[in-house]
């Protein structure tokens, strides 16, 4: 049996539709599946569908979060509850084509691999902006991990191999677009189109997705910090020359013109230094996030037909 986990946050108007989608081409191709909707806080309508959707249907399992702990979180909540030797992420709104499930599942089934990664084949419609912004976040994390994520998404099957090496990952701020590909595994690749998002709209806003961005890059290197080390050694190496040069010009006699020198490096060095410890502040703080040791999420509740022990 395959688990298909589904993030869900303020999608009321896709719930069903995506469960029917899925339904007809798993049943099509004689797939054994569950479907586990995650309701990450939402605060429109969505957790009284899929709890009426999970209390109808025993394939399908609601769980609901006690607040918005985003889609991450949504991830490794489905991850946990998913009871299928494969499991497969999607969105809800249908961006990610359930056809292509048949297609992971197929192989999957007919290969020894562990992980069916999809890749996008285009991106769908984005905006310059937005489009602009995504190069240069991949840009970076390849640059600075590695990994080569531009045509990554989080459309995903994992053999329960690969989600029981996940779950056991211990880190609180998660990126698991990174994390199933640090796992390691044998690993394939389908090819999907985006599709445009049947209702409602993106949840991502700038901020949240520059704090994403930043949060990921740091999750993944230390990058950021060794850029401090290395300004250091730059202005050293420069304060070094202005400063045997203004003691050459001092024994020469010419050292009235000094003055500029001062406070170039001055405004430099403070600005460097100001500059690095904001990122060494952000790492501190990540290692905060993570020695608090709280967990990912929280769960109010889970309603699974025919398993009254975990319903509220
Ligand atoms: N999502 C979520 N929690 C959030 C934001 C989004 O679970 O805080 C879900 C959302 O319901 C959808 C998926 O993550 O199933 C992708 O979200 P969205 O379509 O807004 O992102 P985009 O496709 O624009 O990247
Ligand atoms: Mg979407």
């Amino acid at each position: 049996m395959i688990s298909i986990i589904i993030p869900s946050y303020n999608e009321e108007g896709n719930v069903s539709h995506t469960a029917e989608v899925v339904r007809k081409i798993m049943e099509k191709n004689n797939i054994p599946y569950e479907l586990v909707f995650v309701n990450d806080g939402s605060s429109d309508g969505t957790w009284e569908r899929l709890e009426a959707m999970a209390r109808a249907d025993e394939r399908i399992v609601a769980v609901n979060f006690s607040r918005n702990f985003g889609k991450e979180s949504a991830i490794f909540a489905g991850l946990e509850t998913a009871r299928g030797d494969a499991c497969v992420l999607m969105d809800c709104d249908l961006q990610h084509p359930p056809e292509t499930i048949v297609e992971m599942y197929k192989i999957w089934k007919n290969n020894d691999v562990d992980i069916v990664e999809g890749r996008k084949a285009d991106r769908g419609k984005e905006n310059k902006a937005y489009r602009g912004f995504s190069l240069l976040f991949y840009k970076l994390i390849k640059k600075a991990s590695g990994l080569d994520m531009d045509a990554a998404s989080d459309f995903k099957l994992l053999d329960r191999r690969a989600v029981d090496a996940l779950l056991r990952m211990p880190e609180r701020l998660t990126f698991f677009r990174a994390m199933s590909s640090w796992v390691g595994f044998k690993t394939e690749k389908v090819f999907f189109e985006v599709q445009e998002r049947e209702v409602g709209e993106s949840k991502w806003t700038t901020r949240s997705l520059i704090k994403f961005a930043i949060n990921n890059i740091t999750s993944f290197t230390s990058a950021p910090m060794q850029i401090v080390t290395v300004c250091g050694i730059l202005t050293f190496i420069v304060s070094l020359i202005m400063g045997i040069s203004t003691i050459v010009q001092k024994i020469l006699g010419e050292s009235d013109a000094g003055f500029p020198t001062v406070i170039v490096l001055q405004l430099l060095t403070s600005s460097i230094i100001m500059f690095s410890l904001g990122i060494i502040g952000f790492y501190i703080s990540k290692i905060y996030e993570e020695i608090k040791n709280r967990p990912r999420y929280i769960i109010r509740d889970i309603v699974r037909k025919n398993d009254e022990g975990e319903s509220k």
